[in-house]
């Protein structure tokens, strides 16, 4: 079988827990103090703030920036649930803009159509889906433009860069998550990074039960913390984030150069791409019996994602518009197939032959 993921955890991983077991100071403490220090700097912001996924710092992140009731934020249709989810969480109205079929990412001439229509959008969350960047060059000029915050959600995009410049460090907050699937791992974790005093200042008190000073309360805020434990993980992960990500590139180069099959249409090649996932598209209604066939050759797959955010069901009662022209064909196209660091050159091969002999 050739798997889909495969966190790389080893020795160093397995010493460091130890050492904050022997220590006794399992929550969170001054190894997750220095994990933020250490992943900030890596990024290149001023602030980082340790959460205990990247759920929670999304939603601490778009409460920090002092979003909340009645304020519409736009997103894109087409991510992960928690994107949205956490705007729900803040309080905030989702709107959504269609995606570009060649990046998967939110299609700035949406964002332009809907918040000229709709002046009162305050804020824009982006989402670096699948490890690569949005195009940050038009984000950046109609942020400007329509005076919006910008959120970015980083969560698939640890080291992913827009022309050399690391992603989380354009917008007034950021988010990352440190799920096992992710880039880097700290089991369940996420970070909220940002270089405005303000917004880290209320994104500390907000995951710490809103205080400053212990036991005075200024905001109500949550137990959103995270650990040592964690913490200690994240700090051997991030030694290893480069080689990682270059083992992803490394694998996507693969199949950038040895998949020809007509029926499918490969990644856009992007030099700071991070390949979270390696997501290619079926075309002429074949992705079933595509996916019936990886499973008859034991290959790892993920759809990512079948279904529009709008179009949940969870947000059934939600008046959200559900039809988006290029999401609606990207969800009944999209395959993503194994590329974690962990692959080895015959998996990789394997994997390129047999969707070469894919056919009809
Ligand atoms: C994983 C993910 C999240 C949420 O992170 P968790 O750590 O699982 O809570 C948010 N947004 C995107 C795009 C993600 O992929």
């Amino acid at each position: 079988m050739v798997n889909m993921a495969c966190p790389c955890l080893g020795e160093e991983e397995k010493e460091a827990i130890g050492k904050i077991i022997d220590s006794g100071m399992i929550a969170c403490g001054n190894i997750t103090t220095e994990f933020e220090n250490r992943f900030s700097a890596y990024v290149g912001v001023k602030h980082g703030i340790g959460t205990t996924s990247g759920t929670t710092a999304l939603e601490v992140a778009i409460k920090a920036l002092g979003l909340g009731q009645g304020d519409k934020i736009l997103t894109t249709a087409y991510s992960f649930i928690a994107s949205t989810n956490a705007i729900l969480y803040a309080g905030a109205t989702p709107i959504f803009a269609d995606i570009k079929e060649e990046s998967f990412n939110i299609d700035p001439q949406d964002i332009d159509r809907i918040v000229s229509k709709n002046p009162d959008i305050k804020a824009l969350l982006i989402v670096h889906l699948f490890g690569k960047a949005c195009d940050m060059d038009r984000i950046m000029e109609l942020v400007k433009k329509h005076h919006l915050l910008l959120i970015e959600d980083c969560a698939q995009a640890h080291g992913c860069k827009w022309k050399g410049r690391t992603v989380g460090t354009f917008g007034d907050v950021a988010a990352y998550s440190f799920y096992p699937t992710k880039n880097m791992t700290t089991g369940e974790g996420g970070m909220v990074l940002t270089s405005n005093d303000d917004v880290a200042e209320r994104a500390r008190m907000l995951i710490n039960h809103g205080m400053k000073i212990r036991y005075h309360h200024e905001i109500v805020g949550y137990n959103y913390r995270m650990t040592n434990l964690a913490a200690s993980i994240g700090l051997c992960q991030l030694e290893k984030l480069k080689q990682m990500n270059k083992a992803r590139q490394e694998h996507a180069k693969v199949y950038d150069e040895g998949i020809s099959n007509t029926k499918i249409i490969l990644p856009k090649k992007d030099q700071g791409h991070v390949y979270h996932q390696y997501t290619i598209r079926v075309v002429d209604e074949l992705r079933n019996n595509f996916i019936r066939y990886l499973d008859q050759n034991q290959i790892g797959y993920g759809v990512f994602y079948p279904l529009t955010i709008p179009e949940q069901k969870c947000y059934e009662n939600f008046a959200f518009l559900k039809n988006y022209l290029h999401a609606d064909i990207i969800k009944e196209q999209v395959v993503s197939i194994p590329v974690h660091p962990k692959l080895k050159r015959e998996e990789l091969d394997y994997v390129v032959e047999k969707i070469n002999k894919f056919e009809v």
